[in-house]
């Protein structure tokens, strides 16, 4: 079961409205998602924004393709944003990914400073931005990030069952 805080950070998350250009970054990052399942990713896809709206990283799950541990989706375009403004530094930029993002790209996010997190569906499993924890908006932490959560979930979940489904079969 969820504790209270979760349940606190969720709707606080699901109050704040998505921006039209989040809107476009999830259509976007959901595309990628697609690609990361045809190459036997499980199928999560990430858009970096900056502050006028403009993609300037992407990324989708590269962890089967790569054998690389760390190749999330988020991961993959914050990398592709720092090196596309040529700082590590994302300040007033929006990290768009399918799925609530893990721990590790919670941690990511915040190490690269980024501003806003939009994200499709809760991850009730390993979720750390809500979910399981909300490293994001740790008080403790000295970086934070504004949350808007649940952003064309459904079209994220359906992709995932759908992938999990499919690799269930003999
Ligand atoms: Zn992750």
């Amino acid at each position: 079961m969820a504790p209270a805080t979760s349940t606190k950070a969720r709707a606080y998350a699901r109050r704040v409205n998505p921006a039209a250009a989040d809107l476009a970054a999830m259509t976007r990052a959901l595309e990628l998602a697609v690609q990361a399942a045809g190459a036997d990713d499980v199928p999560v896809g990430a858009v970096v924004t900056d502050a006028a709206g403009s993609v300037i990283g992407e990324g989708r799950n590269l962890r089967e393709l790569t054998h690389d541990p760390t190749a999330h989706a988020e991961v993959v375009a914050l990398r592709e944003a720092a090196a596309s403004i040529g700082s590590w530094n994302l300040e007033g930029c929006t990290l768009v990914v399918t799925l609530e993002p893990c721990l590790m790209c919670a941690g990511a996010l915040l190490q690269a400073r980024v501003s806003r997190l939009v994200f499709g569906a809760w991850d009730d499993k390993a979720g750390a931005a809500g979910s399981v924890y909300d490293v994001v908006r740790d008080r403790r932490l000295p970086s934070r990030a504004e949350v808007v959560g649940g952003v064309h979930a459904d079209d994220s979940t359906m992709l995932l069952r759908a992938f999990f489904e499919s690799r269930r079969q003999p």
